[in-house]
């Protein structure tokens, strides 16, 4: 359970005094809140753009294949895109999404008939999942990706190679910067099932609205 109740949940601070001294619109400070997460995820979304542009012939992944789709935990700014996403869909997918993850299962809560619902705000693995990663351990260099993809392939180009490590370390910082602006006793990471009402106790308007 997520200790976060509306007045803990309102955004303080910095973001807190733009929203009630500049005018600003709440969808633009929220953009300025998602913004260095937006850039990442664009970020990580033209590696694997040029991947599958240059070896898509080799990748199993696409739509129906949900192998990767398991429990789940994410950074706080994760958690919050997502939930913003969640927050904007039917009533219907949402009582379907809460129901599955009421029900606790090993699969993603929101994943329903394998397709995932909040597809475009996924998080950062789900971006990543299947691909090429590569991390160095007491010297040694250790590559992991899907056994379904690069079948026949001798070798991966390095270009199509995401060293993890560094990934960890901007994700871990853009969520320090985000985690900046709340005055929330927030856990360092969150189940995506506890993620799913985040944007709900915040009372402000989801993605699109
Ligand atoms: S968020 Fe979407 S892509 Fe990620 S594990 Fe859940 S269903 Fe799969």
């Amino acid at each position: 359970m997520i200790m976060v109740c509306c007045e803990q949940a309102v955004l303080l601070g910095a973001s807190n005094k733009v929203w009630n001294d500049s005018g600003m619109t709440q969808q633009h400070i929220l953009d300025q809140l998602f913004k260095n997460y937006n850039i990442l995820i664009q970020r990580i979304d033209a590696h694997t753009r040029s991947i599958m542009d240059n070896l898509g012939a080799n990748i199993a992944c696409k739509k129906g294949c949900d192998d990767c789709c398991q429990f789940l935990t994410l950074f706080p700014v994760e958690a919050f895109a997502l939930s913003r996403a969640f927050a904007a869909l039917s009533q219907h997918d949402r009582e379907r999404v809460m129901s599955q993850a009421r029900a606790g299962e090993d699969a993603c809560p929101l994943l329903v008939d394998h397709v995932c619902m909040v597809y475009q705000a996924r998080p950062v693995i789900c971006r990543t999942h299947g691909f090429p990663i590569y991390l160095e351990k007491d010297g040694d260099i250790m590559v992991d990706f899907c056994t379904k993809n690069f079948k026949g392939i001798k070798e991966i180009p390095k270009s199509a190679l995401l060293d993890i490590d560094q990934l960890n370390i901007l994700l871990t910082a853009v969520n320090q910067n985000f985690m900046a602006h709340f005055d929330a006793d927030l856990p360092d990471r969150i189940p995506v099932s506890d993620a799913l009402q985040l944007w709900s106790v915040l009372d402000i308007e989801p993605i699109g609205s």
